[in-house]
C-alpha cells in the first residue's frame, strides 16, 4: 500500500506517560510489524527524586532527576519495542499553579507555535498515519498534558499531512471499576462523576462516545513492566500495587476518541489502524 512502514505516533508529557495511557497499543502495534515513534515533550524534572524527595524539597536536583528519568524511559521503550523515541526536552512545568509553570524553559510557558514547530519537523520526518495525544483537559488538567495536546494539534495542522488522530480517554464504566479498584487497595478516590460541581471537568467519557477500543490484554504484561520500569515514580505509579493480573483486567483495553480521520471507517472500532491497511 505504501512504501514506507505504517506509523504510530504517540506524543506523551512525560516520561512515564506513554506506559501509563499507551503502554498496550505501543507494544501491540510494535508485535504487528508497526513502526511506533513515541516523542516524549518534558525532561520529568519535577519528578520524585531518589529516595522519593519531592520537588522543592531539600536535595531534590531537577537536572540529576531528569537524566535518571530519561535513562527509565528508554528502559519503558525497550520494554515496548517503541522504534524510535524523540525527546524535546522541555523542561517538566510541575501541577498546574506551580511557580514551576511560569520557570524559564517550562514546556507550559513555551509559546504553542515553538513545540508545533519541532513536532511538525518530526511529523514531515516519520509521516505517521496515526497520531495520538491527549484531549483539550489533557485528560486530568496538568499543563503539560494540556499543552501536548496544543501542539499535537497544531503540529497536524502545519505538516500538511492528515493522519487519523486520536485522544486517549477512558470510558466511565472503566472509571467506576477503577474507583472500586483503588479504593480496595486503599487510595483516596473520588468518584468523577461526584466532582461535576467543583470546576474540574469529570474524568473520561460517557462509553457510548468513545469511538476506538483496542484490546490490549495479550500485552499487559509488557505495558505493567514498561510502568515498572519507571521506577523512581513508583510511589506515584498507584497501578503497580495491583499486581500484572489485576491490573491487565482493568487496564488491557486502550480506549480513545477519533477526532480527524481519511479513512472512513466505521465507528465504533476496534483497531487505531482500521481502514489502513
Ligand atoms: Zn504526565
Amino acid at each position: 500500500m505504501a512504501d514506507r512502514p505504517l506509523t504510530l505516533m504517540a506524543v506523551h508529557a512525560h516520561p512515564d506517560d506513554e506506559a501509563s495511557g499507551t503502554g498496550g497499543v505501543l507494544a501491540r502495534y510494535a508485535a504487528e510489524g508497526i513502526r511506533t515513534v513515541l516523542v516524549t515533550c518534558t525532561d520529568g524534572s519535577c519528578g520524585d527524586g531518589p529516595g522519593g524527595v519531592k520537588p522543592g524539597e531539600p536535595g531534590h536536583d531537577p537536572a540529576a532527576v531528569a537524566e535518571m528519568r530519561r535513562r527509565e524511559l528508554e528502559a519503558s521503550c525497550e520494554v515496548l519495542k517503541v522504534s524510535h523515541l524523540e525527546l524535546l526536552e522541555y523542561t517538566d512545568s510541575g501541577m498546574m499553579g506551580w511557580a514551576s509553570n511560569d520557570a524559564p524553559g517550562s514546556f507550559w510557558g513555551t509559546p504553542v507555535a515553538d513545540g508545533a514547530a519541532r513536532l511538525a519537523e518530526l511529523m514531515r520526518h516519520y509521516r505517521p498515519d496515526v497520531v495520538v495525544t491527549y484531549d483539550e483537559n489533557g485528560f486530568y488538567g496538568h499543563p503539560d498534558h494540556i499543552q501536548a495536546h496544543r501542539i499535537t494539534m497544531a503540529a497536524v495542522e502545519l505538516s500538511g499531512l492528515a493522519p487519523k488522530v486520536y485522544w486517549t480517554t477512558a470510558p466511565h464504566s472503566g472509571m467506576r471499576r477503577f474507583g472500586e479498584v483503588m479504593r480496595e487497595f486503599g487510595a483516596d478516590w473520588d468518584e468523577p462523576e461526584g466532582s461535576e460541581g467543583s470546576g474540574v471537568p469529570p474524568l473520561g467519557l460517557p462509553d457510548e462516545e468513545i469511538t476506538t477500543w483496542v484490546d490490549t490484554t495479550a500485552f499487559g504484561g509488557r505495558k505493567f513492566d514498561a510502568l515498572a520500569a519507571h521506577a523512581s515514580q513508583g510511589e506515584n505509579i498507584f497501578f503497580l500495587k495491583m499486581g500484572k493480573e489485576r491490573f491487565t483486567e482493568l487496564m488491557g483495553v486502550e480506549t480513545f476518541v477519533r477526532v480527524q480521520d481519511g479513512t472512513g471507517a466505521s465507528l465504533p472500532e476496534d483497531d487505531l489502524f482500521a481502514g489502513l491497511r
